[in-house]
């Protein structure tokens, strides 16, 4: 396996304090992992703030199969770069940086060529991929340092509360890269179909492209929330009248929940050639009836994260606008509680570990 081939630039091998996981039945404990030293084309970066994203614990806890321990989750990353080698141009020490859930491609196929990178057959994520640099897997952010290639690390706006700006690296480009493929701009009629982690942050693309933003959601206790993040109305699902009154009205709708639900009540709010994307991930096959999708020419598609390009444009809308995630800063040493809450959905919206805290350690 080429994997393990020795590379000059492991020359430079490190350890790097982190939170790993032994098994799918472990919690997340203090560990020391091997980080190749910054090759060429690499930034090296001293992580300040990680964002817990639901996809750390459904690969920590392996429920999604395939998960390589131990295992160190984090791909909502911002930090500080403290070296870059010889032929990187974008960063230099003490910027801040950021690096989301891709860390590596081919760089040569279609989908790269043109800036997807969440695309490429070959693409490396920040956790549990095979690292071609160290062989076993990459470890991703709950940890003090990282070493990215450049091209897949993005620039983060001087404005942005770094520990807020963290979680924009999945939460908001999951939810800004089809707001902006589906064409949400202003006059727009705009759904969003949960408000968590993800939603949040969609209520807060769909206001600042100027959007009218309504958002679907089962608790009443979400309305004044939902209209402070920039929501201009809220719809209660579990009163059928209240959703009614919307039919044929959606130029498109965004859903965010990952549980199983009924999807053929939102298609039927969508006006002629509207769009219903998913980017919550159902464990089921969700049950769609064709009629709501022919009456009207409406669609259905998926969206998952977005390319460098668009990501670094989101970071950047995010600086004009000001916006950051709503986040519960959180020491690493509760990340294994936090894991619990965000089960329950008691988290508003995003939990930020701040990696101070794993210095101390
Ligand atoms: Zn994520
Ligand atoms: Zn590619």
């Amino acid at each position: 396996m080429s994997t393990t081939q020795i590379r000059p630039e492991e020359s430079g091998q490190y350890s790097a304090k982190a939170y790993s996981a032994a098994s799918a039945t472990s919690p997340l404990a203090p560990a020391t992992i091997p980080r190749r030293g910054p090759g060429d084309d690499d930034v090296q970066i001293e992580i300040l703030f990680c964002g817990i994203c639901h996809s750390d614990l459904h690969t920590v806890r392996g429920e999604w199969g395939g998960t390589i321990y131990p295992c160190v989750p984090g791909h909502e990353i911002v930090g500080r770069v403290v070296s870059v080698g010889s032929e990187v141009t974008k960063f230099k020490v003490g910027d801040i940086a950021a690096v989301g859930c891709i860390v590596d491609s081919d760089r040569a196929c279609a989908n790269c060529q043109e800036g997807f990178e969440q695309f490429c057959p070959n693409i490396i994520g920040t956790y549990n991929s095979p690292d071609k640099q160290l062989g076993g897997m990459t470890y991703g952010g709950y940890s003090d340092s990282i070493v990215v290639k450049e091209h897949f690390v993005l620039s983060v706006p001087s404005n942005l509360d770094l520990a807020g700006a963290a979680p924009l690296l999945c939460a908001g480009i999951t939810t800004y890269s089809p707001l902006r493929h589906w064409g949400v701009t202003k006059g727009k009629k705009v759904g969003v179909v949960g408000l968590g982690g993800l939603g949040h942050m969609a209520v807060k693309f769909a206001h600042a492209l100027g959007a009218h933003v309504i958002v679907f959601t089962t608790s009443p206790s979400k309305k004044q929330d939902a209209l402070r993040l920039g929501a201009d109305d809220v719809v209660l699902t579990r009163d059928a009248d209240q959703t009614i009154k919307h039919a044929g009205s959606f130029d498109f709708i965004l859903d965010t929940i990952s549980a199983d639900h009924d999807i053929n009540a939102y298609i039927n709010l969508l006006r002629r050639d509207g769009n219903l994307t998913l980017v919550g991930a159902s464990p089921k096959p969700f049950a769609v009836s064709a009629f709501g999708l022919l009456l009207g020419r409406r669609s259905l598609s998926g969206s998952p994260i977005g390319g460098i390009p668009e990501t670094q444009e989101m970071l950047d809308f995010c600086g004009k606008n000001n916006i950051t995630a709503d986040v519960e800063v959180i020491p690493i040493q509760k990340v294994n509680e936090a894991y619990e809450r965000m089960l329950k959905s008691d988290v508003k919206y995003r939990f930020s570990i701040d990696m101070a805290s794993l210095r101390e350690d």
